[in-house]
């Protein structure tokens, strides 16, 4: 009797049941796992891995924010604070998703789903950031643009259609669509023109912010699976937009005045001359709230829905040169590779880097302008080039870029010699 009063009942930590309810019972430092809650366990590590060979992933990869960030470091360069946000943000989102099929849902309390705003000028790396992230964690990804988007009903494509492209871009694996990346531009083009509520209804503004709204907040939506306007004859597949990261992006231009006048309505001393001063803008950028996008023309409900704010800073000159020779996949290093595969060397004189960045500056249309200025002068050279015999090496000068001269071309004996 006194020996069975010393008997500790034994329980599972996991499920609770006690010895005498299952098979067995295996012991750790003060834990327990019956035989079920293992049978259980192996369920879940077997279907996760089915999910991504089903997927045809590699081996599921770890990723942290560090690594995320790391990764992103590789291929996009400077916005630094935007590859952080965007990081953690990312790292939650997928952490959300993985442990959705595990006793975690014992829990009531549902993460939400966070989609990200991109907020910063044109040619910055916003969609880069966006589709570099979709990579990194190989998951769809596909672009809208959502100037071209209106609500069903009207001229224009539905807004289901961003859809359709993320499902083509999974090769119309719905399970790995369901978990992709979406990238919507230029949102800040489908504010509300004015602030108050207009008796007319704005077609190609709020309707589509109210529209966009169902989807990033999730839903199962009906996309005609080659795109196009959806007919009543046709089957529809359905997509659940639940898992679906939607990362948005804008210029927002004028919006550092919505900030300003804020900032001021609170604080005194934030002078208009301070407003005046360099990178004053970006600064502002730095202090967005929602409800300066509300001010701007944002939907109170679709701000809800996107509660990551990523600022964007302009590129430098310093940040330009970068662009052109450090990334993984810089367009100087893609034509040295093109020209090497040709067994010509490829050089790009320092001056002439300097010439590429000084015009694509002037430009004012961000990074974007340095690959159109550089597969201009490369166009008459790539096209040339085949027809020279015994080059060894080919260097771009200023001059090339300047005052469409020749580049140097130096033959292979005349080098050896
Ligand atoms: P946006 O901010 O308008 O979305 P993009 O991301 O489309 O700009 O940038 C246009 C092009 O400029 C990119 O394809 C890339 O080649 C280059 N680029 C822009 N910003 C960066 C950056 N920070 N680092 C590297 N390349 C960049």
């Amino acid at each position: 009797m006194g020996k069975k009063q010393n008997q500790k009942i034994v329980k599972c930590s996991f499920c609770g049941r006690d010895g005498s309810e299952v098979g067995s019972m295996i012991a750790g430092p003060d834990v327990y796992i019956c035989d079920i809650c293992i049978g259980s366990s192996v369920d879940i590590l077997k279907n996760n891995l089915a999910a991504y060979n089903n997927g045809k992933t590699k081996n599921p990869i770890i990723h942290t924010p560090a690594s995320i960030k790391k990764t992103l470091d590789e291929y996009v360069i400077g916005q630094d604070k935007a590859k952080k946000v965007l990081a953690v943000a990312v790292y939650n989102h997928y952490k959300r998703i993985n442990s959705r099929s595990s006793f975690f849902e014992l829990d009531d309390v549902e993460i939400e789903k966070s989609n990200i705003l991109l907020i910063g000028p044109t040619g910055v790396g916003k969609t880069l950031l966006a589709q570099t992230l979709a990579k990194i964690l190989d998951v769809p990804f596909a672009i809208a643009d959502a100037t071209t988007l209106t609500e069903a009903g009207y001229v224009g494509d539905d807004v289901e259609t961003v859809l359709v492209h993320l499902l083509q871009a999974a090769d119309y694996n719905l399970e790995r669509a369901q978990k992709g990346i979406v990238y919507i531009d230029e949102i800040d083009k489908i504010a509300r023109k004015s602030e108050s509520a207009s008796i007319t209804r704005d077609v190609s503004g709020e309707g589509v912010q109210q529209a966009l709204l169902k989807i990033l907040e999730g839903t199962v939506a009906g996309v005609p699976p080659k795109g196009g306007r959806k007919h009543p004859e046709q089957s529809l597949i359905n997509v659940n937009t639940k898992n679906i990261l939607f990362i948005v992006g804008g210029a927002f231009d004028g919006i550092d005045k919505i900030i300003a006048t804020r900032i001021n309505k609170n604080r005194m001393g934030f002078s208009s001359k301070a407003l005046k001063e360099k990178n004053a803008e970006e600064d502002l950028l730095k202090n967005i709230l929602p409800e300066d996008l509300l001010r701007y023309g944002l939907i109170p409900e679709l701000i809800g829905r996107i509660p990551v704010i990523a600022p964007l800073q302009s590129l430098s000159e310093e940040a330009f040169r970068s662009i052109l020779t450090e990334p993984k996949n810089a367009i100087l290093k893609q034509y040295k590779k093109l020209f090497m595969i040709e067994g010509i060397e490829l050089e790009f004189d320092p001056f002439a880097i300097n010439s590429i960045v000084g015009k694509a500056m002037e430009r004012k249309t961000g990074a974007r302008a340095l690959r159109s200025i550089v597969e201009d002068f490369m166009l008459e050279i790539m096209y040339d080039i085949p027809t020279k015999d015994n080059i060894d090496k080919c260097i771009i000068t200023k001059d090339v870029i300047e005052n469409g001269a020749e580049p140097i071309y130096i033959e292979a004996d005349r080098k050896s010699a």
